[in-house]
């Protein structure tokens, strides 16, 4: 069998048969530029190995044709999903065919029989959202089942957090239909049921198991999580819980597991559960962490759906957080080393309670009585789980090279050992100089911890020798050392550790016996390469054929807190700018995707819009971050940050900051685009467009003075289509409509104070604040700001607002969408400059466009502006955060008259990104009557100018048609509110509704005077 090779270069070539025959035969989307390679080379694994090519099928049809092909020319195929292993399972040298665009179909469900048939692309909440219907789902509840994909959920045998109570994917499979190496197709499933083809490969599987029997019986480790090598135990499982519940064989249970490398899986069959009717969870803490891992063993005995475990650090990590603090304080008795979540599931709530009363006594009996928090209902146990997740999620954000490593993540011992296996683990981990945290499932026994290692240096070594050692733990406490998330590359070469020689010889025989060409994944399960390989790592360290090197840059933008290094055992980051990174830590700072996959959701929130509507792994931040990367280290050829791939990459990102926020690593793409676009426009210069863009709040003031004739050009008119071919601006949209009434030619002077009146009022404790109005508000929508005033001054504040005798104070905003971050400098500088006074003196400033505030509060703190800007930022808030805040005060206390609409809300994603939806929300609710509502939505599409742009208007629309526009249609008699004056325009052009700013319907409500 030919053995694992690195990727041929001469393979990828568009003029190669097998790639113009691909091209030629299929419907198919073929890949073979550097940068779409080097896009599906890593997962959310430490590898990367250039694939020969990309192909996205359109049908299954499709992949018949490519898999044909590949046979025919010997090119080896890697199936990938959302591409989340984190073992490397899809890196390989091959050509990788992406389920997820194209097939994601539910094929069949039957309510009776519990089952569901689907395409392997489909992403597993979709499918549970589908269920849900008929009050079932399916319950391998993988922690990224916003994006995990069925096809590899089964491929890497996935286990879920309430594995416990349902069994991992090879419990939960009943049928695989697969394309074969060979070109035929073949139903795995029930054995009894087998005939011919099918028949032949069970009694070849049967026979095999046999002659290796007591082999099987010596080395399978008798765990509930063993996921390691090919389920060669199907006629006689030796998991905790047998494969079936009846006893029977089913042959799909073959390919769970394999990793793609004995079949395609073309549609899975698989067995639902019903949604239970009520939850609740009992938090148990404890004061010794070891106490933590010598109890699950007991509270098991309960019946728990999950019981999981947060450590020390999790736990003040999310104490930390002034968002989760209450909710953690909420779940804790004193100061406990670690806490276990623990989780009963069943048809009615009263039966439930009984459990937790069962948890309680057997604590007691324990020997600690008083240590478990109930919660019986929902929305605590539902605030806790999240908490969870997003203390995993900080701890994976560590800045600098050294990183929390997968290798020995998910070793899994019985539980009796539990205690004993994590002290000792504990100890191999601060011999080689690092520590873990730990977290997951205790239940059955499955504890993730990642030691920080830095794979550029001297990471290769450690990770060999903290294997060596976890390893012989996991043997001595029988247990097994891949228990989760699959073999892939890094525990490939641990298979024959685990199983013996003589069972390895059985994989190979399997893999013989079904792919003789060796044409799936070759290198893994059978003949894998060292996990150590240093040419396989995402950053190979020095000595590896092709080191891991940053070209150099000067960043116009300051990326030094991520220019650090840390220190793997206390974590603490050094200083900004002492990382040794060749770009000021803009590489650093892009290399913090860990590729998990997290951007390609499509539920609550708003990362990452341009995935949501292409689909497209190029448009998503995990694609933007990677080709980046690539660029900055050189991977794409010379020049390519400032390169064709690189503008293509960057192209639909709408800058919404949604990823600021919603990406674990806090991957700043928006942020990024600056910095790219900075580059790339010095390089290739400005267009018109660019410069009428940045410049528009200096001409702003002119065409306002001549705004009958600034608004000549009509949509679809000759000066539109003038304007589209000249200036790129789309012919169908309108334009925000010129008016001479701008704010600063019309404002009432009765409602503001003079700067010292301002200052004097602050000084003195008294109510002061100081409007800020942007170029939007200012030029286009001035009854905003009006209202803005009004409110504020009927509150009773002293407000002041800015004035130049030229212009107005701008916070670049414009300039910065144009790549021109000199003259955003020097625009918010000023700005600045001119707040300054009114910050130090504690007077907020308040804005009313988000991106133009909230400019203060992110760009501005990163354009090396110093302290001021610092000061400043700490005082800059939102309208709705101003009134919020003041109303929670008590200083806010206007007698609004009601509103008897329904009220909708749509957040801009700026909004989103600093969490500032929710007080519009308490804002509104300070209206008698208001019930105000926030639309789901991601970002309304024309995010600045993108969406008046000809060349995005089409994705523009798709987007707003996500949920924004037909959520508005949904709701003819509601109000609209949207405080963006982009997302406003947004709704007039794509719902014909007016949409209004927060300040407007305050200002509506003010009582008559
Ligand atoms: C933050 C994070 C949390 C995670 N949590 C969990 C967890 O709770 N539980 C868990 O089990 N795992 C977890 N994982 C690992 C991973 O998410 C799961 O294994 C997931 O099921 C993989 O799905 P995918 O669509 O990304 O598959 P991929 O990574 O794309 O593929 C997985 C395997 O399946 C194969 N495959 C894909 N499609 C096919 C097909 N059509 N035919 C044949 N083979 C195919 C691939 O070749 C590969 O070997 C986690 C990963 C991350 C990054
Ligand atoms: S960009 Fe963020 S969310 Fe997306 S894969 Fe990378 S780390 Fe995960
Ligand atoms: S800024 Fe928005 S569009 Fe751009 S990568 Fe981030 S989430 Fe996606």
């Amino acid at each position: 069998m030919p053995s694992f090779t690195f990727a041929p270069s001469d393979m990828t070539r568009a003029d190669a048969p097998w790639a113009r025959r691909l091209a030629a035969e299929t419907e198919g989307e073929l890949m073979l530029d550097t940068a779409s390679r080097g896009r599906y080379a890593t997962d959310a694994s430490i590898y990367q190995v250039m694939p020969a090519a990309v192909f996205v099928p359109r049908s299954d049809r499709d992949v018949a044709v490519a898999l044909e092909i590949a046979r025919e020319h010997a090119v080896p195929v890697l199936a990938r999903g959302a591409g989340t292993s984190q073992c490397g399972q899809t890196t390989g040298a091959g050509l990788v065919i992406d389920t997820t665009k194209h097939l994601r179909e539910v094929t069949g469900i039957d309510v009776d029989a519990m089952t569901a048939t689907v395409e392997p692309g489909l992403v597993l909440d979709h499918l549970n959202a589908r269920l849900k219907r008929h009050g079932l789902w399916f319950p391998v509840d993988v922690s990224t089942s916003a994006q995990a994909t069925i096809g590899g959920m089964a491929g890497n045998n996935s286990c879920g957090s309430r594995s416990i109570r349902y069994g991992n994917m090879v419990h939960n499979v009943v049928g695989i239909r697969a394309r074969l190496a060979d070109g035929g197709e073949l139903d795995f499933g029930p054995v009894a049921a087998a005939t011919g083809r099918a028949a032949a490969v069970a009694g070849f599987v049967r026979d095999l198991a046999a002659t290796h029997r007591s082999e099987i019986v010596a080395h399978w480790p008798k765990v509930l999580r063993r996921v390691g090598g090919y389920n060669l135990d199907l006629f006689d499982p030796q998991s905790e819980r047998p494969y079936t519940s009846d006893g029977s064989v089913n042959l799909a249970h073959l390919l769970v597991g394999a990793e793609g490398t004995l079949a395609w899986s073309r549609q899975l069959t698989l067995k639902l559960a019903p949604l239970p009717a009520a939850k609740v969870l009992g938090v148990v803490n404890f004061p010794t962490f070891r106490g933590a891992m010598a109890a699950a063993q007991h509270i098991v005995t309960l019946g728990p759906t999950a019981v999981e475990l947060v450590d020390r650090t999790m736990i003040e990590l999310a104490l930390a957080n002034p968002a989760f603090a209450p909710t953690m304080a909420a779940a804790l008795i004193g100061a406990p080393a670690a806490i276990l979540l623990v989780e009963f599931a069943g048809e009615s709530k009263a039966g439930l309670v009984e459990k937790l009363v069962n948890l309680v006594e057997l604590m007691a009996d324990l020997g600690q009585p008083g240590s478990v928090v109930e919660m019986a209902a929902e929305a605590p146990q539902k605030a806790l789980w999240e908490v969870r997740k997003a203390g995993l999620n900080i701890m994976m954000s560590l800045k600098g090279d050294g990183k929390p490593v997968s290798f020995i993540e998910d070793c899994a011992v019985p539980l009796e050992h539990l205690a004993d296996y994590t002290d000792a683990l504990t100890e191999v981990f601060a011999r080689h100089g690092t520590r873990g945290t730990w977290y997951a499932h205790a239940s059955v026994g499955t504890l993730h911890v990642r030691p920080i290692l830095d794979m550029r240096r001297g990471g290769a070594a450690k990770m060999r020798a903290i294997a060596e050692e976890a390893s012989a733990l996991v043997r001595k406490y029988k247990g097994a050392y891949s228990g989760e998330h699959g073999d892939g590359l890094c525990r490939g070469e641990w298979i024959v550790w685990q199983f013996g020689p003589a069972i390895d010889a059985a994989f190979r025989a399997i893999k013989r016996e079904l792919d003789p060409a060796n044409l799936f994944s070759p290198g893994r399960i059978v003949d894998p390469p060292k996990m150590d390989d240093g040419a396989l790592f995402r950053f190979p360290p020095a000595g590896a054929p092709a080191p891991y090197r940053t070209i150099a840059l000067l960043p116009v933008l300051d990326w030094s807190a991520w220019n650090v290094q840390n220190d793997p055992l206390t974590e603490t980051v050094m200083s900004p700018g002492s990382g040794g990174d060749s770009t000021g830590g803009f590489a650093k700072a892009a290399e913090m995707c860990n590729n998990n996959g997290h951007c390609r959701k499509f539920d609550a929130g708003t990362m990452c819009p341009s995935f949501r509507v292409t689909r497209d792994e190029q448009h998503s931040t995990r694609g933007r971050a990677n080709t980046l990367r690539l660029a900055l280290s050189g991977q794409l050829g010379e020049g390519a940050f400032t390169g064709d791939a690189m503008r293509e990459a960057m192209d639909l990102c709408v800058s919404c900051k949604g990823c600021r926020r919603e990406c674990p690593t806090g991957v700043d793409m928006a942020r990024m685009k600056i910095e790219f676009l900075a580059h790339d426009k010095q390089r290739h210069g400005w267009t018109l467009k660019d410069r009428l863009i940045a410049a528009l709040p200096d001409y702003g003031h002119a065409l306002a003075r001549i705004a009958p004739l600034a608004n000549l050009r009509r949509p679809n008119g000759w000066l539109a289509h003038f304007g589209e071919r000249v200036l790129g601006i789309a012919a169908s949209r309108s334009l925000p409509r010129w008016r001479a009434e701008t704010f600063w030619r019309t404002r009432d002077e009765s409602l503001f104070a003079s700067a010292e009146e301002t200052l004097a009022a602050a000084r003195a404790g008294g109510k002061a604040a100081l409007l800020f109005v942007d170029t939007f508000n200012g030029l286009f929508e001035s009854e905003n700001a009006h209202a803005a005033a009004h409110v504020l001054h009927a509150a009773g504040y002293a407000v002041h607002t800015l004035a130049r005798a030229r212009g107005h104070h701008c916070c670049g905003r414009t300039a910065l969408a144009s790549g021109r971050v000199g003259e955003a400098r020097a625009r918010v500088a000023g700005l600045i400059d001119a707040l300054l006074p009114f910050a130090e003196a504690g007077v907020a400033v308040v804005g009313l466009e988000p991106s133009c505030l909230l400019t203060l509060r992110d760009e501005a703190l990163a354009m090396h502006l110093g302290e001021k800007a610092v000061t400043v930022s700490k005082q800059a808030l939102l309208f709705e955060e101003f009134v919020a805040r003041e109303a929670k005060a008590g200083r806010f206390d206007i007698a609004f008259t009601p509103v008897n609409a329904p009220i909708l809300v749509h957040g801009h994603c700026h909004q989103k990104a600093f969490g500032a939806t929710g007080v519009i929300l308490d804002v509104l609710r300070l209206l008698p009557g208001a019930k105000p509502e926030l639309i789901e939505s991601s970002c309304c599409g024309m995010a600045g100018s993108f969406g008046y742009e000809a060349s995005h208007h089409a994705v523009s629309m798709q987007m707003a048609e996500a949920s924004l526009l037909p959520a508005v249609r949904a709701a003819p008699g509601a109000i609209v509110v949207a405080d963006g004056t982009s997302c406003r325009h947004q709704i007039a052009d794509g719902a014909g509704r007016e949409a209004i700013h927060v300040a407007r319907l305050l200002a509506r409500a003010l009582p008559a005077r």
